[in-house]
């Protein structure tokens, strides 16, 4: 059994607040200032002997650690960069490993920045290269053979419609495409087996469901009997075979380690090593049932008290771990809700988001979640200007 109180007690979460945006950026856990202040002492202390102290082997040391939570076995994983970035590098990967194909598939659902570098990426190699997007649930009859490669966000940032990896990958493979799968909303949020299903790259971030604070970086995932035909895209010196050879010509490095392009971010990578011992001994079968459960209250209630609608799937196994609800003034309910103590967030156009996430939420924050949002809306909270005054990030 895991003690639900022991985990809330790794989050500095400031009193009075009930997080369910846990989805978007993670809250703080405990242990990341001491962590970042050790490696702050370091930096002070050792200068640039620092990275022979460990910060050189870090990306792929964490990158062991986010694969033990997505099914990947240890030396497939590195971290680095932001997501926009990885999924650069693994999209270019794939295009040129399906070199006679000239399609990318993806569905209209997905995070637009996956879609811009996709448009960005055929841009610049300008051989004829299409996107083509199709609604989610057609995504399985829209594979052809003149698919290189499916490019898909596991779970949907709007609406938690989760994608059957396992099923999906089958079906590329089955007319010889690849699979590109985007965790950003899945790791740390469902359990993840990037083995099992035969996926072939795969990409996510850290700020997420994995706490790792404000622009920590991303991961890349490569299937290891792929990695050795990845001709890197980005060929920056750290992705190079011998870094410190100085030569004048790239050779990608060995393995994963070829997904690395510069230095690496170490304040950050301080702070995500700490976030990961937020997972010491939970399970990720044990965070899905938790997150279940707490979702079909969080939508009971709010069905309940409310005439908002549910604009995610309604069977929860279809879902990843937030809830989201629509409504026209969804924008200023959320401001309503943020000045009551609960933060959730807004997705346009119309779309109120919850996270759930198990670590730090319980049953007590959903039921009071609940009577604030039915007090919003039977107050009509809402219809104040100062409720519907947009700000830049939402
Ligand atoms: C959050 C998110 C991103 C963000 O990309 P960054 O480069 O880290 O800003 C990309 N893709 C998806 C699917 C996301 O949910």
């Amino acid at each position: 059994m895991t003690d639900w109180a022991a985990t809330r007690a790794r989050f500095a979460l400031p009193e009075g607040v009930i997080y369910l945006d846990g989805n978007s950026l993670g809250p703080l856990p405990v242990g990341v200032p001491e962590r970042m202040e050790r490696v702050l002492a370091q930096w002070r202390d050792s200068l640039i002997g620092g990275w022979n102290e460990g910060w050189m082997a870090w990306p792929g040391a964490l990158g062991d650690r986010i694969g033990r939570l997505i099914g990947a076995p240890e030396g497939t994983v590195t971290v680095g960069d932001t997501l926009s970035i990885k999924v650069h590098q693994l999209l270019a990967a794939a295009l040129e490993m399906r070199s006679e194909r000239r399609v990318i598939l993806s569905d209209r659902g997905n995070f637009p920045t996956d879609l811009y570098m996709a448009e960005g990426l055929i841009a610049s190699l300008g051989r004829g290269h299409e996107l083509r997007l199709v609604e989610p649930e057609e995504v399985e009859g829209a594979l052809t053979e003149e698919v290189a490669v499916l490019m898909l966000t596991q779970v949907d940032y709007r609406t938690g419609r989760m994608h059957d990896m396992a099923a999906l990958t089958g079906a590329a493979h089955s007319v010889g495409a690849l699979a590109l799968w985007d965790l950003a909303h899945s790791a740390g949020a469902v359990p993840v087996d990037l083995s099992g299903a035969g996926a072939d790259l795969a990409c996510g971030c850290t700020y997420k469901y994995l706490n790792a604070g404000p622009g920590a970086p991303a991961f890349a995932y490569v299937r290891p009997d792929l990695i050795d035909d990845v001709r890197p895209a980005l060929s920056g010196w750290l992705g190079h075979a011998a870094p410190f050879a100085f030569e004048p010509s790239y050779r990608p490095a060995r393995g994963i380690d070829r997904l690395r392009v510069g230095t690496p971010p170490v304040l950050q990578l301080a702070a995500l090593e700490a976030a990961l011992d937020a997972w010491d001994g939970v399970g990720m079968d044990a965070v899905r049932a938790r997150s279940v459960a707490l979702q079909e209250r969080l939508v009971a209630g709010v069905e309940r008290e409310t005439d908002l609608r549910l604009a995610s799937p309604r069977d929860p196994h279809r879902r990843g771990s937030q809830v989201s609800f629509r409504h026209p003034e969804g924008y200023a309910i959320v401001q309503a809700l943020i000045a009551r103590g609960v933060i959730g967030d807004f997705r346009s156009p119309d779309i109120v988001r919850l996270g759930v996430t198990p670590l730090f939420l319980s049953e007590g924050d959903i039921d009071a979640a609940v009577g604030h949002v039915a007090a919003v809306m039977r107050g009509r909270e809402w219809d104040r200007p100062e409720m519907k005054a947009r700000r830049a990030v939402t």
